[in-house]
């Protein structure tokens, strides 16, 4: 059986084990997925706490298979990521959320709107030219466009690295720092790498108030991202309380369910313009 290939995973189901299994299966998966147009895009307000307007929207993948339902991103972006699948997918994601970007525009909606980028759509030599061409396309204004990046993303060849983040800036779009805290990139790595925002790990905001530690180096990634001139966000807020422990350490902007969860774009243009 094992001859027949891929689509046969079936037959050899019984020699690997249920975790393999399953990767194999969304990779195969995965390919039909991008021909067949099973994703979309979701969009999680951001916002300012202290005016509850929305000055910004996270767009999040959702795949929704035909078979298996809907199949999160921890599931298949490690994936795509690993099979290169992720170049084309990535591709899509941009495109789509620059003409969500102009859809805003067009209904009189402000906000920015900040996408995930991979590793390797951040590696890739094309992405540039893949991100003018869509600017282009799309006719949006690229200072509403942010990119969100991780800081393992950063490490390894930094030099590269930094004239990379240069060329995306030269297009006038925005960087943040994704997942800011759980990385491994030293304070001083930060200040070299010309980025806007950083983005406060949920994992640091879901223990308020109860983890005095997770409270002190909340406030401390918030004081230093003032120093450095930059904007900071925190994810993951659930909470009042965590929303008035980072709006009391100056930290205005805050994504998470307590505003809202992520929504489809026709809830989005239901929701009105303050939560
Ligand atoms: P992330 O970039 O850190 O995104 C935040 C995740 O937290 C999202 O999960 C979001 O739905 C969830 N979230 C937001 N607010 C709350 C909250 O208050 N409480 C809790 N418990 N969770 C909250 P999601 O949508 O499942 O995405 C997971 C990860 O998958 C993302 O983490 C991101 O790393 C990746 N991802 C999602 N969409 C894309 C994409 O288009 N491209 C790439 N490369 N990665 C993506
Ligand atoms: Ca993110
Ligand atoms: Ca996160
Ligand atoms: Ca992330």
């Amino acid at each position: 059986a094992k001859a027949k290939g891929r689509n046969t995973y079936h037959f050899y189901s019984q020699d690997l084990d249920a975790a393999a299994n399953e990767r194999l299966y969304i990779e195969n998966e995965l390919r039909t997925a991008i021909k067949m147009k099973q994703f979309t895009l979701y969009y999680q307000p951001q916002v300012n706490s202290e005016t509850t307007e929305v000055v910004g929207y996270e767009a999040l993948i959702r795949w929704f298979h035909p078979i298996e339902g809907a199949i999160p991103p921890s599931k298949f972006i490690p994936i795509a990521e690993a099979t290169g699948l992720i170049v084309e997918l990535g591709a899509w994601v941009l495109e789509e959320a620059c003409h969500f970007s102009r859809r805003l525009k067009t209904a009189g909606k402000i906000g920015n709107v900040s996408i995930n980028l991979s590793a390797r759509q951040f590696k890739d030599a094309q992405l540039i030219k893949t991100l003018s061409d869509i600017i282009e396309k799309t006719k949006i204004e690229p200072t509403q466009l942010h990119l969100e990046l991780t800081e393992s993303m950063l490490m390894g060849d930094v030099e590269a690295a930094i004239a990379q983040l240069k060329h995306i800036k030269s297009l006038g779009v925005s960087l943040s720092i994704d997942d800011f805290g759980t990385g491994y990139s030293s304070l001083s790595y930060i200040k070299r790498f010309p980025v806007d925002i950083l983005k406060i790990d949920r994992s640091f905001v879901k223990d308020i108030p109860e983890d005095p530690n997770d409270m002190e180096i909340t406030a401390a990634i918030i004081a230093m991202a003032q120093k450095l001139n930059l904007q900071v966000i925190a994810e993951g807020v659930e909470t009042e309380a965590q929303m008035a422990f980072l709006a009391k350490n100056n930290c205005y902007i805050v994504q998470g369910y307590y505003y809202s969860p992520p929504l489809c774009e026709a809830d989005i243009f239901k929701f009105v313009p303050t939560i």
